[in-house]
């Protein structure tokens, strides 16, 4: 069976925080428009047609989940696919109110949906509003602490400027194997247009124009050119490769164990 570990559909790129090491570079940079169902529900196709099995499928950003104003219809479109993954999980900055027709899809789905909530102590009444609201639908329920003292992870990294470092190869090998997508997730595999990357770093930089596109970096789900074996073997090809184009364009302190490269998560631009 051919499986993977997880796949992110990045359904928005909008956040209404501003955070200065966002890593997805939302402040910074213009959304682009959301996805719609239709657009979901082919890539969902397209990726149920090539992975027989994803242990987690995510429906996230890019920014900030909850703003999507198709977000249930997004949850039942993935949901049809159901027998075919464990987990739905979805992300949250913990700000944006719960709509009623959410409300009504978490309930539905249940234990079936994971939501990872991020609390950045910003807005600590909204915070405890939506944390409150998901407990209540039944979800199961992650929250991630990202205020004062013990922050989850030990903070944030910063993956630096989008320039070119030079690295060498052995450099380069260095950093994408000691990379938590790589010595933890084993693939950070996401999408926004079809185009399934290894991590955010490539996906995000490529979209942006930020990093050359380099077709043998992504999957591209939506190439009717492609058999689906063919598209398994480049998922294959991508995940035993030794490093990405991106690797040289990326700080590679994801994962780090060094405290000093950590930083205070969610500190806003002005
Ligand atoms: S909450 Fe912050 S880190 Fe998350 S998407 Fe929004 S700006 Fe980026
Ligand atoms: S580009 Fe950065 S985040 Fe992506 S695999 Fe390379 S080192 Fe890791």
């Amino acid at each position: 069976m051919f499986a993977l570990g997880k796949l992110s559909l990045i359904i928005l790129t909008r956040c209404d925080l501003k955070c200065r090491l966002c890593c997805e570079y939302v402040p910074q940079n213009k959304p682009f428009p959301d996805m719609t169902v239709p657009e979901a529900e082919r890539i969902l196709k397209a990726a149920f047609d090539v992975a027989e099995h994803i242990n987690t499928l995510h429906l996230t950003g890019g920014g900030e989940p909850f703003l999507h104003p198709k977000l249930p219809e997004l949850v039942h479109a993935a949901m049809r696919y159901q027998e075919q993954f464990d987990t739905l999980m979805l992300f949250t900055n913990s700000t944006v109110p719960l709509s009623d027709s959410l409300k009504e899809v978490l309930r539905t789905y249940g234990q079936k949906i994971l939501v990872q909530a991020s609390r950045y102590g910003l807005y600590p009444e909204r915070e405890e509003a939506v944390v409150n609201d998901l407990k209540a639908c039944g979800v199961r329920l992650k929250i991630e602490k990202y205020y004062g003292e013990d922050q989850s992870f030990g903070g944030w990294v910063d993956f630096g400027p989008w320039e070119a470092r030079g690295r060498t190869p052995e450099e380069l090998e260095s950093i994408f194997k000691e990379c938590s997508v790589t010595r933890v997730l084993k693939g950070n595999w996401r999408t926004r247009d079809g185009k399934v990357h290894w991590c955010s770093r490539s996906q995000r930089g490529m979209e942006l124009g930020l990093i050359p596109d380099m077709p043998e970096d992504y999957v591209d789900l939506l190439d009717e050119t492609q058999t689906v074996e063919e598209k398994r073997q480049k998922f294959l090809q991508i995940a035993s490769r030794r490093y990405l184009s991106a690797c040289d364009r990326c700080s590679g302190d994801a994962g780090t164990e060094n405290q000093e490269k950590r930083h205070p998560a969610a500190e806003q631009m002005s």
